[in-house]
């Protein structure tokens, strides 16, 4: 840890780490708990149909393909009429823990992207893109979404991100989940892919599998076969009935110990 700090010194650091992409070739490297990545690219802060928001608290990094796959998203969502999507967190520039608010999101493979589909979302300066606030789409009580807030537009935007080539599962939270399984007709194989996670009750996490090429990233398994509509989803609302509410995991105690080659990724000038 002594030699990273001193190496850390000659390149620009935050607490959160470099400031630049580590150069060379897109290059991930660990686990979704354990990882970074070299060669990261940053998501325009304005590009058509989206817009980053939270400038100043966010960071925007991430694996090319990502990178290019959230632009697509952005298009497919404006060729939908939906308007200008938020994106907020990916990663930082060489990814690892992220804000410590973030178990994942350390290799440029995951994307928040705010589940606000009322428009018109006017280009923002950046000044006042810190000031917005995500509005939850899901009740006090977390068993449903809020009927006079859910539209038809989250079901474009989910199903958009779900079927999105290289995703591998977006994370909602349970009520939305099922508010997806009570109203999405014809195709639903997609909804495998959208899982029920703790708060995500106004944005969505985008995880994409590894991208090709990348030996040394680690996936996870695939989602269960099956559209996720069942006793797995009803579990989530089981625990409600219980006397003390579930509480999302806490963030790790300590930063993960990322894979010795991460330290050499930090590291590089
Ligand atoms: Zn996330």
């Amino acid at each position: 840890m002594r030699l990273l700090l001193l190496l850390g010194a000659a390149i620009a650091c935050t607490a959160a780490g470099p400031l630049t992409p580590a150069p060379g070739p897109a290059r991930i490297v660990g686990t979704q708990g354990a990882g970074c990545i070299a060669g990261a690219v940053r998501l325009p802060d304005t590009a058509p149909g989206m817009q980053t928001i939270r400038l100043s608290r966010s960071t925007f990094w991430g694996h090319p393909f990502v990178i290019a796959s959230l632009q697509t998203l952005a298009l497919q969502a404006r060729a939908a009429g939906l308007p200008d999507l938020y994106m907020n967190d990916i990663s930082n520039p060489r990814g690892g823990p992220l804000l410590g608010i973030h178990a994942s999101h350390m290799r440029g493979v995951d994307a928040d992207v705010w589940l606000d589909v009322v428009g018109p979302h006017p280009v923002l300066p950046p000044a006042q893109r810190e000031d917005i606030e995500p509005i939850s789409l899901v009740a006090p009580d977390g068993r449903s979404v809020v009927a006079s807030l859910w539209r038809p537009e989250h079901v474009t935007l989910i199903r958009l991100a779900a079927t999105l080539p290289g995703v591998d599962r977006v994370l909602v939270n349970p009520a939305i989940k099922r508010q997806l399984c009570n109203v999405v007709t014809g195709d639903r194989r997609w909804l495998r892919r959208v899982r029920p996670w703790y708060g995500h009750a106004s944005h969505m996490h985008l995880h994409f599998s590894c991208p090709a090429g990348q030996g040394e990233c680690g996936d996870q398994a695939p989602p269960p076969a099956g559209e996720g509509c069942d006793a797995t989803l009803q579990w989530w609302f089981d625990q409600l009935d219980l006397p003390s509410r579930p509480a999302a995991p806490a963030p790790p105690a300590r930063p993960p110990l990322l894979p010795a080659a991460c330290r050499a990724i930090m590291a590089a000038p």
